[in-house]
């Protein structure tokens, strides 16, 4: 249609063709821990389905105070007997003494894993964080332990529009050193959908003398009333657009996903275009959208 080619301007071709050549980004998928029968098996479909686009690692939650504690173990292990994949798991604070989390680790480096996500967590059932009077207080304390008991890879969280409870980025930042002083060789991020303060989080990071690779964490929206609520609770803003966006759309599941993996496979190309080439994305153990989305960034799948 004559009207269509004009509007197709010189800029938006070179744009369009820019998405869609040269080399796709690499990427890692988190999961978590199945409590029944039956995610069990869907987290196994999920896996099977994304395993083919070669991610450099796949991530496996931790649940609050432990409570997935031999249910994480034994996913790991699965990862690493039926998988070519390399696991990280991960691993927290929270109402363990150190010698509860020590033997957690020592078991996770006998069984050959050497990647480790080394995280505070939160209370169980919410209200003010209280260490554990013999454990480790923050994840930096942890991810100094976890060194003493082998030489695993150790990623961190880090948090694009500032951890709930920190006074101040400046904070953050000194949080992120003492993490990387400790031992931490990456920095994964919490979900965030205006890129902008992921872009602001990586500027600050540079500021400070920052140099490990930090990493976007990317959420697909699987339903946008629980991503709503969850982000309430985990600070992480939803911008107005995204509510006219997906007004509605939790009644069309289809429409939804369609809609919720253009959006995730445009967060991911524009900060591409910011030189990001590393993306983490919190799968919530389903695969479509997250296939979706690195299938769009060039990935393939091959099967
Ligand atoms: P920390 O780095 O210890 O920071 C927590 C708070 O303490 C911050 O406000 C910081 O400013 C403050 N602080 C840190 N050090 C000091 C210090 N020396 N003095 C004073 N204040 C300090 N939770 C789970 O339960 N299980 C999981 O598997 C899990 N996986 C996650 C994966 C990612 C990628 C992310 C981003 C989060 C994950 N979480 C998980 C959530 C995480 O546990 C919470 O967000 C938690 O509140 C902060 O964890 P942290 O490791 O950043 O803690």
């Amino acid at each position: 249609m004559t009207i269509g080619v004009t509007l197709l301007q010189e800029g938006n071709k070179t744009q369009l063709a820019g998405w869609f050549a040269g080399s796709p980004p690499s990427v890692s998928f988190e999961f978590f821990p199945p409590k029944t029968e039956a995610a069990e098996q869907s987290l196994w479909a999920a896996i099977t389905q994304l395993a083919p686009f070669s991610p450099g690692f796949v991530s496996v939650t931790y649940g609050a105070g432990g409570s997935t504690r031999e249910r994480t173990h034994a996913t790991v292990q699965r990862l690493l007997r039926e998988t070519p994949l390399t696991p990280a798991a991960h691993l927290t604070c929270v109402d363990a003494s150190r010698e509860e989390v020590d033997s957690v680790a020592r078991l996770y480096w006998d069984a050959g894993v050497r990647h480790i996500v080394a995280l505070r967590g939160d209370p169980v059932g919410g209200g003010a964080y209280m260490p554990h009077p013999q454990g480790y207080t923050y994840a930096s304390d942890l991810v100094a332990g976890l060194k003493r008991i082998g030489d695993f890879e150790i990623s961190v969280a880090v948090f694009p529009e500032k951890h709930p409870e920190s006074p101040s980025f400046e904070q953050d930042m000194d949080v992120l050193k003492a993490k990387i002083d400790a031992g931490a060789t990456r920095a994964i991020s919490q979900y965030f959908f205006d890129i902008e303060h992921f872009l602001r989080l990586r500027d600050r990071a540079q500021a400070a003398g920052i140099t490990i690779p930090i990493v976007p964490g990317i959420l697909p929206i699987a339903n946008f009333a629980q991503a709503e609520k969850f982000s309430r609770m985990c600070g992480a803003s939803v911008p107005p657009w995204m509510q006219a966006l997906f007004a509605g759309l939790d009644a069309q599941p289809q429409a939804r996903d369609l809609v919720a993996a253009q959006l995730a496979a445009t967060q991911c190309r524009l900060l591409r275009s910011e030189g990001i080439e590393h993306f983490h994305f919190y799968t919530m153990n389903r695969a479509p959208l997250t296939a979706a989305v690195c299938h769009m960034l060039g990935l393939r799948s091959n099967c």
